[in-house]
């Protein structure tokens, strides 16, 4: 591993000016900017590397092209899959950018332009592992594959059925992550699963034009009532979800996860200060940790009816809508819960509300368990130098649970980007030490897995 280490070493400035080719070209899949572009600098990059690309459009109008690759080894016993994307977030607004988004610069220690952290460096962190130990040791002690996503930051609208349609490609017996920013401490993360999401719109309808609330307000109905009404049937007073059947089928945290859970960095008095929080929302009895990682929410995500406007504005608004997102745990499932919340709706008779299901990621968890996790670990150690924060599940949403849910292969997340790195907002940044401590993990995570 020395001679691994060594070698990322001293071409680790070379490393950063391939990144910063792919960070040059905007690969933008809310408004479909340069995507293309990218994928074919992509696959140029992966076969000078010596990894297969394989260009799969998944289908629909636009035709995403996903971008697989393997490099395999007939001795190799095992194989692991990456989860990538190379898609970013819009880089607006401009004008709040120290430097460029697409003009990538270095800056204390840091890589800044879009996509440096999110997911562009994380992902290439990976292919300069698999280049510094080709370069040593001539061969992959394990096989790799990938999965590179072409719309993540969109939701991957595609990826689920493709995922169902060419299961065989991606076999792999564990799968890796590598996205999102290390733990506040400064201490790297290793993450068994994620909360998934289903974000639905309800629309109330009143007049079919907004009215003057004093020449016919009394008799009119109004839509945000309407709202506020069905709104007050789904929670009870202790703060849990009224919804019929909603906690039916969750898994309480077993000992070893509660141990994980308390060994998590947190200072809570110091985050209610960050935060201006004078308390948590209920229920009482279950610790922060708990709450954000095996517990369900029903989230009031938007409310929107009538004048919010300066002064004021006597109107009778025809219309109100409501956006709600319900963060899922293992193991619900969207289309149930998205069942139940239809039920839910028709027994309280509000079936004049009209509902839409906007999207959806199912949950994921990998038992914390797994006899292959103790060597993600590791390899971080090694890779980092520094102890993981253990995380049971993370609170947030990754479409990547494709790969647990559908794929059906175990994955764990081992995020590369710093705490800071400003993903999805201006001067997003990859720290060099973290792209560093990046390309270190992921090849010893491959001798690792191959023992
Ligand atoms: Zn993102």
């Amino acid at each position: 591993m020395e001679k691994i280490y060594q070698y990322i070493d001293e071409n680790l400035n070379r490393f950063i000016e391939e990144l910063f080719i792919l960070v040059r070209q905007p690969s933008i899949s809310a408004r479909w900017e340069g995507v293309e572009d990218c994928c074919k600098l992509l696959t140029g990059m992966m076969e000078k590397i010596g990894i297969k690309p394989r260009v799969l459009p998944m289908g629909g109008k636009r035709n995403p092209p996903l971008v697989y690759g393997e490099i395999l080894n007939p001795e190799a016993k095992r194989t692991l899959l990456i989860y990538g994307h190379y898609d970013v977030q819009p880089p607006e607004p401009l004008d709040a950018w120290d430097s460029p988004p697409f003009q990538p610069t270095i800056r204390n220690g840091r890589m800044y332009g879009r996509g440096t952290a999110d997911n562009k460096g994380q992902f290439f962190a990976h292919f300069k592992a698999i280049e510094s130990v080709l370069k040593i040791r001539g061969k992959l002690p394990v096989n790799v594959k990938f999965l590179l996503d072409p719309e993540e930051e969109v939701g991957s609208p595609s990826l689920n059925e493709f995922c169902r349609q060419n299961k065989p490609l991606f076999a792999a017996d564990m799968a890796l992550n590598s996205d999102g920013p290390m733990d506040t401490s400064g201490r790297p993360r290793l993450s068994f699963g994620n909360r998934g999401v289903l974000y639905v719109e309800v629309n109330a309808q009143g007049a079919n034009m907004d009215l003057h609330s004093g020449n016919f307000g009394g008799p009119i109905p109004n839509p945000a009532w309407r709202l506020v009404e069905f709104l007050s049937t789904l929670r009870k007073p202790d703060g849990t979800v009224a919804i019929e059947g909603f906690y039916d089928n969750i898994v309480p945290p077993t000992p070893k996860e509660k141990e994980m859970m308390a060994k998590i960095p947190f200072d809570e008095k110091k985050f209610m200060e960050k935060y201006g929080l004078k308390k948590f929302a209920p229920p009482e009895n279950l610790g922060y940790m708990e709450k954000l990682m095996f517990r369900p929410t029903l989230n009031i995500a938007g409310f929107t009816s009538g004048y919010g406007g300066q002064g004021s504005k006597t109107v009778l608004p025809c219309k109100a809508m409501l956006k709600m997102d319900m963060r899922l745990v293992v193991n619900q499932t969207p289309e149930d819960i998205f069942e139940k919340y239809l039920r839910h709706m028709k027994k309280h008779g509000f079936d004049d509300l009209e509902v839409k299901m906007l999207n959806t990621y199912a949950p994921s968890r990998t038992s914390v368990d797994h006899p292959l996790a103790p060597r993600f670990a590791e390899a971080i150690r090694q890779g980092f130098q520094k102890d993981p924060v253990l995380i049971p599940a993370g609170g947030g949403s990754f479409p990547g649970a494709a790969i647990r849910s559908i794929l059906n292969i175990p994955i764990l997340s081992v995020p590369y980007g710093n705490a800071d790195e400003n993903n999805h907002a201006p001067n997003e940044n990859l720290a060099i030490d973290c792209f560093k401590g990046g390309i270190r993990t992921t090849a010893a995570l491959f001798f690792k897995l191959a023992e």
